[in-house]
């Protein structure tokens, strides 16, 4: 069988590398950047490898099988793609999410501490934490290399004779009798049997009839130094939970800790070709003043203006639980896309369930959790990507449904 991969970022790259080591199955990618790029969601050099999931149980097998993926992958690569030694969760002590990763970390036998405000304390003194606030410590947690990842997972697909097509957009994605054409930016077609679409941001470019269901946005990450030289000392990657959200990965050598925001306070995008990525002064400074109720309220420790700030683009559901399936009207064009800024840890696991999807209809791990969920936001603009506000990922205070 003749399959495409159209996107070889996070989720492409993993359903490629997967594809190749299929018996019968011709591979080819299509990557419209080079292969490890930054410029869409896997930029920036970080993402955190949480087992401890916010709101639902479901993504616990996909996670747990990602981990051993991840394994493998580093070995058959000889790279190490992720710096594992725990992830810390801070959030209100009857916090709704706070309570369902205790009690979907237990229920799933996942490796924690529970950590009392005092305990919190001590053991973290680098957060001005609340008197309410608890922690939990992911033990089995860490911090990926995006960038690599992809490179090493397509590299496995090559080695594996999958055909890798690198700076080569395609333009559209079109069903025939027998199976699916892809037309390329360059004018040409291409036949084959089965296509996944893995685009990210730019799914609904492809594949517009989602349009009323996956929105693109801009992030903003921004890198902040200490105020002296021991202020990151010992820094642990965190996320804190919503309302109050935020998360944070510290560089490799602790000198730089990377702050990200959530969906809110993301740009939204009707275009992600047409989205500012060069930021000028005057965005770049409003960018900056998202950032600083972080810095008052739960890292004191850092210097008030970040060192390095950039822009990368991610694709949400009104869920904040991925598609993944043929959409109406399509019957050989599985889209993987609207990993709601959690797709990362779970791009292996992801990228074998889509590899199964496309071969057979069917995924060894139910994934029925992912459309029995319930919206988080309503998309207002289709063209512009507008959306009413998020409570599940908000930064400030409103309550999670
Ligand atoms: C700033 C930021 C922080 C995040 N933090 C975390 C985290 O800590 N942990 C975590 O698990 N997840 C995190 N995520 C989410 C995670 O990075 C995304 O869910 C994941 O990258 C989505 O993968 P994807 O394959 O859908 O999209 P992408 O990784 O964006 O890949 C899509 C690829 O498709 C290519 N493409 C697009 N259009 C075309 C076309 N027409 N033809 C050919 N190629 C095309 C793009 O160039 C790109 O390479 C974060 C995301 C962002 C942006």
């Amino acid at each position: 069988m003749k399959i495409a991969v159209v996107g070889l970022g996070a989720i492409g790259a993993q359903v490629l590398w997967q594809l190749s080591r299929r018996a019968g199955v011709e591979a080819h990618g299509f990557e419209s950047g080079y292969i490890g790029h930054p410029r869409a969601g896997a930029g920036g050099e970080g993402r955190l490898f949480r087992n401890l999931e916010l709101t639902t149980g479901g993504y616990l097998p996909i996670i747990k099988r990602s981990d051993e993926i991840w394994r493998e992958l580093e070995g058959l690569g000889r790279q190490r793609l992720r710096r594992m030694g725990g992830v810390l969760l801070i959030g209100g002590e009857s916090n709704v999410q706070v309570r369902h990763a205790i009690s979907a970390a237990r229920g799933w036998d996942v490796e924690h501490e529970v950590l009392d405000t005092a305990a919190l304390r001590r053991r973290f003194p680098q957060f001005s934490v609340t008197n309410d606030d608890i922690g939990v410590w992911d033990v089995g947690g860490g911090v990926i290399s995006p960038e690599l990842s992809i490179a090493v997972a397509v590299e496995q697909a090559g080695a594996n004779g999958a055909l890798v097509n690198a700076s080569t957009q395609v333009s559209g994605v079109e069903e025939t009798a027998n199976g699916v054409r892809l037309v390329l930016a360059s004018g040409e077609r291409r036949e084959f049997d089965r296509v996944v679409v893995a685009c990210g941001g730019w799914t609904t470019k492809l594949v517009p009839e989602l349009k009323n269901w996956i929105v693109a946005r801009r992030l903003t990450s921004a890198w902040y130094a200490g105020r002296d030289d021991d202020g990151l000392r010992e820094l642990p990657p965190f996320m804190r939970a919503a309302p109050g959200y935020c998360y944070g990965i510290p560089n490799e050598d602790q000198r730089l800790v990377k702050l990200g925001l959530g969906f809110n306070d993301h740009l939204p995008v009707g275009d992600p070709d047409r989205a500012p990525r060069a930021l000028t002064h005057a965005d770049a400074q409003a960018e900056v003043e998202r950032f600083s109720w972080i810095l008052r309220d739960l890292l004191p420790g850092l210097r008030p203006n970040p060192v390095r700030i950039e822009t990368f683009i991610e694709s949400y559901t009104r869920t904040m639980h991925e598609f993944m399936g043929v959409p109406e009207g399509r019957t050989n064009t599985v889209v993987l896309g609207g990993f709601s800024g959690h797709g990362f840890k779970m791009a292996p696991a992801l990228g074998e369930l889509g590899a199964q999807l496309v071969l057979t209809g069917e995924t060894a791990i139910d994934l029925g959790f992912l459309a029995d969920a319930q919206p988080a936001f309503s998309i207002t603009d289709v063209e512009t990507g507008e959306t009413t506000h998020n409570a599940v990922v908000a930064s400030h205070d409103s309550p999670i449904p």
